[in-house]
């Protein structure tokens, strides 16, 4: 997971968001040190995490911001956005209310964050598949329109979260470039 005495060549912020148990910290901690637990507590408390990777050559510090705790309405403050070059909006295909409630997050977005921000939407737990309450197509739906980019994840199972995370570096990285 990178070799600390590389030279970087880019450092993008990313943020995480969305509602509150959604899997955002377990998500990050899959990313950062490919860990998961059933158990979120321990990462209470924990502003970002780091991990450096190459694409195309060049040396990226993904600095992903987690949420400790402020998932409720308006309580995320401008700057947890600031310098963000990257979000990924996060909702459990469990809880139908976690993805009814990502115009709202998306709304958050637009008015914190910049303009130009690269957004990717994730619907996580997809190892729960017999509890499903979203269906794919209404997430692949929504996120077209909105023009996001859209993946389903599992942080349990490591399905799809080191894509998800090089989806919205590598188009982060071609704007840059
Ligand atoms: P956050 O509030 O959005 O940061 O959510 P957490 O990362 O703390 O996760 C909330 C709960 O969902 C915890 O009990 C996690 O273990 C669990 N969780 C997170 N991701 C997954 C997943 O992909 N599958 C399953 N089954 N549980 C998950
Ligand atoms: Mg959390």
């Amino acid at each position: 997971y990178g070799d600390p005495s590389q030279k970087i060549d880019y450092v993008f912020k990313v943020v995480l968001i969305g509602d509150s148990a959604v899997g955002k910290s377990q998500i990050l901690a899959r990313f950062a040190r490919n860990e998961f637990s059933l158990d979120s507590k321990a990462t209470i408390g924990v502003e970002f995490q780091t991990r450096t990777l190459v694409i195309e050559h060049k040396s990226v510090k993904a600095q992903i911001w987690d949420t400790a705790g402020q998932e409720r309405y308006r309580a995320v403050t401008s700057a947890y956005y600031r310098g963000a070059v990257g979000a990924m909006l996060v909702y459990d295909i469990t809880k139908r209310q976690s993805f009814d409630h990502i115009p709202r997050w998306l709304e958050e977005l637009r008015s914190h964050a910049d303009k130009n921000i690269v957004i990717i939407m994730i619907g996580n737990k997809t190892d729960l598949e017999d509890q499903r309450a979203v269906p794919t197509e209404d997430a692949k739906e929504f996120a077209q329109k909105e023009g996001l980019f859209f993946l389903e994840t599992s942080a349990l199972e490591a399905t799809n979260v080191e894509n998800a995370f090089l989806t919205v570096l590598t188009e982060i990285f071609n704007i840059v470039n």
